[in-house]
């Protein structure tokens, strides 16, 4: 198989963690005979400095006409101060709505070698983490109409959050395909008792559910949905919800898991291009010291093999190879316990290439 990945290093660690990744694809590719072509593209700070604009023509082009997109993350403080049309995320929201990336798929699974880097106690431990968290990734707030204006002598900041109800069709039946692989439960998470969008929200995921009587749907307010993935997480299969609480409830979902460095995510479109990165951002703090963790993006890519190109033989040996590197005992320093050896980034990538 030859398939043209557009690959965005993007800014802080993306660089380093996204050599990794590409490292680890080139070994898959040698050893299960197949081509990938890698074409760097640029997007978010980097892009603002080299060209001035977060996400030129072309770099969405190159997105446009590949296979799949492989991003490590964008941002930094360095940007912080451009014009909201300008900044780094603009980058990524341009991209999500362009290539019509409407379902972003974040599992938040326990792997057993990091349950002591999990903040949670044994006893919710011992009942698993195990669900996948289904975030509608082109409506609601994000893509609402933002404004300032001066009312009465004051400032005034309003944010629309508007939904369809052909975009909830869209993302609710995702949910209910990935349920109905799994344990055939969604719950779905809205505010449906404050919010309009979220009472159609629980209008059409009522009637896409008929389609689906073997798969149990249930509903859950969103505070709730907050507490309840740090009180009983194996109450979850799939939770289903609309872009903002998805964004906020997966990285809640991250840090039960153990680190926001392992978890890798995967945004959909109709077809079969997606978009791969890991749900961590930047990392100004640690960018260029080598301590970044390289798994989230290294599962990411092993997700683009399965999703995107049907490799499944091939997305498992990597995800069975990053298994085997928890199992020796390394660990970088956000997933660090007593016991286990401190490695970097790139010895981290060594690592798990040995096990491909
Ligand atoms: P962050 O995820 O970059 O960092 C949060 C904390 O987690 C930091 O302490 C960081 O060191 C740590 N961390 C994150 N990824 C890690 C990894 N792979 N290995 C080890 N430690 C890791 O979030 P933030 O600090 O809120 O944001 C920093 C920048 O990233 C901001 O500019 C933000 O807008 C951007 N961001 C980008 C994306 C994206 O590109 N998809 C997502 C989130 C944030």
């Amino acid at each position: 198989m030859q398939k043209r990945i557009a690959v965005i290093y993007g800014d802080g660690i993306g660089r380093e963690v996204i050599t990794q990744a590409l490292r680890i694809l080139e070994s898959t590719a040698d050893k299960y005979g197949h081509t990938f072509i890698f074409e760097e593209v640029l997007a978010g700070g980097c892009a603002i400095d080299k060209c001035g604009q977060c996400l030129p023509q072309e770099s969405l082009e190159i997105c446009k006409q590949s296979d799949s997109v492989l991003l490590g993350a964008v941002g930094g403080p360095k940007w912080d101060n451009e014009p909201s049309h300008n900044r780094p995320e603009k980058a990524l929201l341009t991209l999500r709505k362009e290539l019509g990336l409407f379902a972003n798929i974040r599992p938040a699974t326990l792997l057993p070698q990091l349950r002591k880097a999990s903040p949670l106690k044994d006893e919710i431990l011992n009942c698993g983490i195990d669900f996948i968290i289904v975030r509608e990734l082109i409506g609601g707030a994000y893509f609402g109409e933002h404004k300032i204006e001066q009312i009465n002598g004051e400032k005034v900041a309003t944010d629309g959050m508007t939904y369809s109800a052909s975009q909830i069709e869209s993302i609710a039946k995702v949910a209910f395909d990935i349920a109905r692989k799994r344990k055939k439960q969604v719950i779905s998470v809205d505010k449906a008792n404050v919010l309009s969008s979220s009472r159609l929200w629980r209008e059409v995921v009522e009637s896409v559910a008929k389609n689906y009587p073997d798969v149990q749907l249930s509903h859950m307010y969103v505070d709730n949905a907050a507490m309840q993935i740090c009180r009983a997480p194996s109450q979850f299969d799939v939770l289903l919800t609309e872009n903002m609480f998805g964004d906020i409830l997966s990285d809640e979902a991250s840090v039960i898991t153990g680190t926001i460095g392992v978890i890798p995510s995967a945004s959909l479109s109709l077809g079969t291009l997606g978009l791969y990165e890991p749900i961590h951002g930047s990392a100004p703090d640690i960018a260029g010291e080598d301590k970044a963790n390289p798994i989230g993006t290294i599962l990411s890519a092993a997700m683009m093999l399965e999703l995107s190109f049907g490799l499944t033989k091939e997305s498992e040996a990597i995800q069975r190879a990053v298994q085997e590197a928890l199992e020796k005992g390394y660990r970088t320093g956000d997933m660090m316990s007593e016991g286990c050896t401190l490695v970097g980034c790139k010895q981290m990538g060594d690592i798990i290439l040995e096990s491909i």
